[in-house]
């Protein structure tokens, strides 16, 4: 009777209970509270969807040595307002040992558009010097989709674990990426310290080519770069002031759509935080921008519009009038997995007890398994509480797992209450 009480105190479905009743108890159990951050970010209704194209290995064409296997895999978040597609791309062959080169870049944007952010390779993370994206994975995994559609990427670069998370909230037009540096040990470690790669330098190089392959198709455009303080165009290099180039706009004024040329421009932000300073090389073809991060800071907030399909002056006049806006609901968001965010350890266990005491010698045979369950959130749970990446993804897919037992353990202690309820 006490864990009647109890399961009638935490839960609240209909007695009436079927199949779906049962389902939506493992939902109540698992997602128990709203986030008070996807509260804070005001995340309207919708969905986003997200699909993984898993890995593909091929043959080397352009992107390494003849003959060398290369992997390959696409990963698209769809807001239903716009479509981003990421590109991850290596080569795989032994002789590189924890190196993938990729001719073209290890991470693209192949979509919206080819242009603007570069389909082979838009993004380099310079750790010391040593790009992060071309050194092995160690974990590339969808976290979220529904409510919010997510993606992880962890690299293995010799001095520090490089984690990169990108979201996107039903109805957006950009993609929220939060990025992490972490020091690898370098040593065995002593039971008083563990020696560590110091980290000296930062650096985000960003790739984009404006609405249009230029050079490369024979044509010439006129290159800018917006800030809200300043406008500049090839050829320059613009020094940024990080408190008040607070987005990055880039477009070309030959390439625009009100022309009906291009395919319209793209833009970026760095959350202040972690940025010491910036300089944008506008070239008459690649516009890279180089955004040197503050080491100590190990983690920086990053933004990514394309608009496709947009003019000039409206991709300007939304950056002026939601730049800010977008910026403060990167700072708001938990970029951790929803099930990571809600989770009750405490009250999954109590649950857990419960159902088991109420299906009694029914629920004999699940109580191995239940306590495999408890102990792996357990140890998860302690990972992941300390910031660690792949915990929290493994504990999402536990959790997602474990639905099954708890129906069928569900059903067991109903049946169970139906027969102590005839005697
Ligand atoms: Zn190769």
């Amino acid at each position: 009777m006490v864990s009647h009480t109890r399961r009638d105190n935490s839960l609240s479905f209909p007695r009436a209970e079927g199949k779906q009743a049962v389902r939506g108890f493992v939902v109540v159990a698992l997602l128990l509270v709203p986030s008070v951050a996807s509260v804070l970010a005001g995340e309207p209704n919708g969905e986003v969807s997200v699909q993984d194209g898993g890995s593909q290995v091929a043959l080397a064409t352009f992107e390494c040595t003849r003959g060398h296997k290369v992997e390959t895999r696409l990963i698209s978040l769809d807001s239903g307002a716009v479509k981003y597609t990421f590109r991850y791309c290596g080569c795989v062959d032994p002789s590189h040992g924890d190196e993938r080169p990729a001719a073209e870049g290890n991470f693209g944007m192949p979509e919206p558009t080819s242009a603007n952010w570069y389909w082979g390779g838009f993004l380099n993370i310079l750790i010391n010097g040593k790009d992060a994206t071309r050194y092995r994975l160690a974990d590339l995994r969808v976290t979220e989709t529904g409510r919010r559609g997510a993606f992880q990427v962890i690299w293995a670069h010799p001095d520090a674990d490089v984690g990169l998370r990108l979201l996107m909230l039903p109805g957006a037009n950009h993609v929220m990426a939060h990025l992490v540096w972490k020091p690898r040990p370098t040593a065995t470690p002593t039971p008083t310290s563990q020696p560590q790669a110091t980290i000296k330098s930062v650096v985000v190089r960003l790739t984009c080519y404006p609405s249009f392959f230029t050079t490369s198709r024979h044509r010439h455009g006129d290159r800018h770069c917006q800030t809200p303080r300043i406008d500049k165009h090839e050829p320059e290099i613009l020094e940024l002031v990080p408190e008040k180039d607070t987005y990055l706009y880039f477009y070309d004024t030959v390439f625009d759509v009100a022309k009906g040329e291009g395919d319209g421009p793209c833009a970026a932000l760095v959350a202040p935080e972690a940025l010491r300073c910036g300089r944008v090389h506008l070239g008459d073809y690649s516009v890279v921008s180089e955004l040197t991060l503050r080491p100590e800071v190990g983690q920086a907030r990053l933004v990514f519009w394309d608009f496709t399909g947009h003019k000039n002056a409206e991709a300007a006049a939304y950056l002026k009038a939601h730049a800010a806006e977008d910026l403060a609901r990167l700072a708001q968001t938990d970029f951790r997995p929803e099930a990571v965010r809600r989770i009750q350890a405490d009250r999954l266990q109590t649950e857990a007890v419960g159902l088991l005491t109420a299906a009694a010698d029914d629920g004999k045979p699940y109580r191995a398994r239940m306590g495999e369950f408890l102990t792996r959130v357990a140890v998860l749970k302690a990972s992941a509480d300390k910031g660690d990446w792949k915990a929290e993804a493994e504990l999402t897919t536990v959790l997602a797992g474990s639905a099954d037992l708890f129906w069928k353990l569900k059903a067991l202690a109903t049946l169970n209450e139906n027969d102590n309820g005839k005697k």
